[in-house]
């Protein structure tokens, strides 16, 4: 009894340090909204990226504003959007402490990658290349995103 004890408190332990850093990080996102398509899930959720040129929001030219797929806060305005030629949704700036910053280094690079503030959810990476003055761009997965024009 206290052996088998023993051995279930070791083995938790043990799972403990050897659950990836990214694991745990994802523990604290929650999904809020019900209604994410599985696409959508793994990309906020498991940090995937959506296709280039596949997002509908590339063509988005109306003025308004950028939601969180799934917590619905307010993240970018239609003023910073431009076209990058990524082939994916670009904004030159985010609204203020919308989001948080981590260092991904993953597929070898090294990049900032960017989530929601509020939920956690992963939207995309910030790069130095941008056009305005404080050079930011923010390539952000067009599926992370919902658009709701001002009028
Ligand atoms: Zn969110």
């Amino acid at each position: 009894m206290r052996r088998s004890f023993i051995k279930l408190v070791s083995s938790s332990v043990l799972v403990f340090f050897l659950l990836p850093y990214k694991f745990l990080y994802s523990k604290t996102k929650k999904i809020i909204n019900q209604n994410l398509s599985e696409e959508q899930k793994n990309i906020l959720f498991n940090e995937g990226t959506e296709q280039p040129f596949s997002s509908q929001l590339l063509t988005e030219k109306r003025e308004g504003f950028y939601h969180c797929a799934n917590c619905g806060a307010k993240l970018f305005s239609s003023s910073s959007k431009f076209d990058s030629g990524t082939g994916w949704p670009s904004f030159s700036n985010a609204l203020p402490g919308v989001f948080k910053t981590k260092i991904d280094y993953s597929f070898g690079m090294k990049r900032i990658e960017y989530h929601c503030a509020n939920c956690g959810a992963h939207h995309g990476h910030l790069f130095n290349d941008g056009p305005g003055k404080n050079g930011k761009r923010f390539c952000n997965n067009g599926l992370c995103l919902i658009f709701k024009p001002i009028n």
